[in-house]
């Protein structure tokens, strides 16, 4: 690391993106692509890495760092010009990953490369791009003749295309539905903050009265709190069937057809790559070895959680007749029962902690937390360019006072912006003409916002989730890999991607972590010892329904994309049922869709790949008991994580970076006991 920093790296211009520039200076930049690719393959002499990898690299690096702009502002500040630029783009970038993927001179140019004198001198990081890179020749076709090497293009083409329409439908069918309320009794129940939300909302569009939307801050706490179980049933469905051909917007925004098309194109993909289906295809560039391997993971979790969440079930049943005289549960009643039963036998409402989570405190902890385990500093920075009035911008230095990386930190739910949370990378760390580029990431959620002049007071588990995202934040901005195709998270097996930032959440529920930022807001006093032994009680509180839910959705994606069968939409349906019948304990009405707004699979990188979430836990479960070990601000085993797994990036086998850290191979057991879940637990810190 003796090179110097760009510090004044120049960031997107965020207010000078004018969506009919989008397309002619992404064709300006495949054509430059295109142009330097046939120069440096007509050049003589032997491959090097400078001659071959590095040019490639600095282009592709001005065509992410150009298109990860756009395709941000098209998650978080969608509107109709922007979508069809965007759009327009999406074939041509698709196609210039399948030229290059398929280029025979490129592929010989490697391979010569790998198997040249050069190869033995090169670190490990180049050695790794280079592997990698061969093995991608094959994933895209490049042993394929030329009508297979169409077929592969047209494919990917399509898919690239059916996966943005599904998350705009999506985004669309979230946003095309809201109800307003007039009759004050539907409030019943509801906490003030869900209430003055929906009024807010309401003033916004000039109505009068309360206004409630499917994005989740509105939604969630209908369904944990309204005593109207009718006003639930209607947000439960509205909510259930977006994008699908059932409910009150049915068939305007309707995902069955595309998750069809999607399915069967990727299964002929698999297949023209000779694998036998999309999940022996995805396993390729991941930590898990066989469909078999994943499949006897998720059936063991589901054999020990199953029997604890069916008592979970019977036991909420029980409370919600004997107490409410409730027959007959359905699914919008669990969440709204579950929470009357959390708070009788905790004596604890998730709402009770929401006023010692302001916002900005919370942040503040959470930077509190990384400078105790890894020595960053990190402060905001004025004047950079935004998207959005509510969005910051903070740069993290190291114990040296080095700047590492940078982030935008978009919090709050709001129109036009897509639900959940996640971590893009904005500029990706590598060296550019022997200084580094620092990396620059988008943190971005969909809290509850500020409501009238109250401070933003989040929920546990938005704090949870601010963690998780920071954690994949961490991991992109310390690498120490100068390489971008292994730097950050590039690289990292997709099964493996989920290890730093489930890691992180753990300090959220530990009390030495919480004094630092925990504080109410209007008092300043940190969290009384009673509401803290509450909330820890509360931990595992239908531990198991949470487990089977993930399973379900893990063993049907999966099984989606591993099963041969029938690929049309009745197919999915029916596949659903039975996965549902195997590990679910909750029932699901018959018009609940929700596989129609399931991005994460449909849309996102998660294809046959959503048991990563699981499979991670055991890495980042285990990982953290090391702390419980040896304390959990443990200077030595934080900056053992930040060197063994945080700066490496892809650049070595996320198992062996994992058996360097914690001195062995993982085990299940901290999962199973953070679960609530183990016979033995005795290790508690
Ligand atoms: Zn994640």
């Amino acid at each position: 690391m003796s090179a110097p920093l760009l510090e004044n790296l120049s960031l997107p211009a965020f207010d000078q993106i004018r969506p009919e520039h989008i397309e002619p200076a992404i064709d300006q930049l495949l054509e430059e692509h295109r142009v330097l690719l046939i120069c440096l393959l007509e050049k003589p002499g032997a491959r090097t890495w400078e001659t071959l990898f590095q040019p490639l690299e600095e282009q592709d690096d001005k065509l992410q760092r150009a298109w990860s702009a756009v395709r941000h502002l098209h998650s978080v500040a969608d509107n109709d010009e922007l979508r069809r630029a965007y759009n327009a783009c999406i074939p041509k970038l698709s196609d210039h990953e399948t030229a290059l993927g398929q280029n025979e001179d490129l592929f010989r140019a490697c391979k010569a490369l790998a198997e040249g004198e050069e190869y033995a001198r090169l670190d490990s990081a180049r050695k790794k791009i280079i592997d990698n890179t061969l093995r991608d020749f094959r994933l895209s076709g490049i042993d394929l003749g030329p009508k297979e090497k169409d077929r592969y293009r047209e494919l990917q083409q399509k898919l690239s295309q059916l996966q943005t329409r599904f998350e705009e439908n999506l985004l669309d069918a979230t946003h095309g539905w809201t109800r307003p309320v007039t009759d004050e009794s539907l409030l019943s129940g509801l906490p003030d903050s869900a209430v003055e939300l929906a009024a807010q909302t309401a003033r916004r569009q000039d109505r009068s009265g309360w206004l409630f939307t499917l994005e989740y801050p509105s939604y969630a706490p209908v369904m944990t709190y309204a005593d109207d179980r009718e006003f639930r049933r209607e947000m439960y469905t509205a909510y259930n069937t977006r994008a699908s051909e059932l409910g009150p917007n049915a068939g305007k925004w309707d995902n069955g057809p595309l998750m069809a098309e999607i399915l069967s194109l990727r299964q002929e993909l698999a297949t023209l790559l000779g694998y036998n289906d999309y999940a022996e295809y995805s396993l390729a560039k991941k930590m898990a070895d066989t469909p078999q391997e994943v499949m006897a993971f998720l059936h063991d979790l589901a054999v020990r959680s199953k029997s604890v969440a069916q008592r979970e079930l019977a036991a909420l049943e029980t409370c919600a007749a004997e107490e409410y005289g409730l027959k007959n549960m359905q699914a919008w009643d669990i969440p709204y029962y579950a929470e009357k039963l959390r708070q009788k036998k905790f004596d604890f409402s998730q709402e009770d902690l929401r006023p010692y989570f302001p916002a900005d405190q919370v942040v503040a902890g959470l930077f509190s937390v990384v400078n105790r385990l890894y020595g960053l500093n990190i402060a905001p920075r004025q004047g950079v360019e935004t998207w959005h009035p509510d969005v910051q911008f903070f740069e993290v230095r190291d114990e040296r006072d080095r700047l590492r990386g940078s982030f935008y930190l978009d919090l709050y739910a709001r129109p036009h912006k897509r639900g959940g949370a996640w971590m893009d990378e904005c500029v990706v760390r590598r060296l550019h003409h022997n200084a580094v580029q620092s990396p620059v990431a988008y943190l971005t959620c969909n809290f509850t916002p500020p409501v009238a002049d109250r401070p933003a007071l989040l929920t546990h588990d938005e704090v949870l989730t601010l963690f998780h995202e920071f954690g994949h934040g961490l991991h992109h901005i310390l690498t120490l890999v100068d390489y971008a195709g292994v730097s950050g998270i590039n690289g990292v097996p997709w099964d493996a991607v989920e290890l730093p930032s489930q890691f992180l959440e753990n300090w959220c529920w530990e009390r030495e972590a919480l004094d630092l930022f925990a504080r109410h807001h209007q008092t300043g006093e940190t969290l009384p010892a009673d509401l803290f032994d509450k909330m820890q009680q509360a931990r595992t509180f239908h531990a198991g329904m949470h487990m089977v839910r993930q399973l379900e959705l893990a063993l049907f994606d999966f099984r989606l994309h591993h099963e041969r069968r029938g690929q049309d939409t009745r197919d999915v349906q029916s596949l659903l049922d039975e996965v549902r019948r195997a590990v679910a304990v909750v029932k699901a009405p018959p018009d609940n869709r929700f596989q129609h707004s399931f991005g994460h699979i449909f849309a996102g990188g998660y294809a046959a790949g959503y048991y990563s979430y699981k499979w991670a836990e055991v890495l980042s479960a285990d990982a953290f008991s090391r702390f419980e070990e040896n304390g959990i601000f443990d200077t030595a085993t934080g900056r053992d994580f930040l060197h063994c797994i945080l700066e490496q990036g892809g650049a070595r086998e996320p198992m062996d970076l994992f058996v360097e850290f914690r001195g062995r191979k993982p085990v299940i057991d901290a999962l199973l006991r953070h679960s609530g879940m183990a016979p033995d637990t005795a290790i508690q810190a």
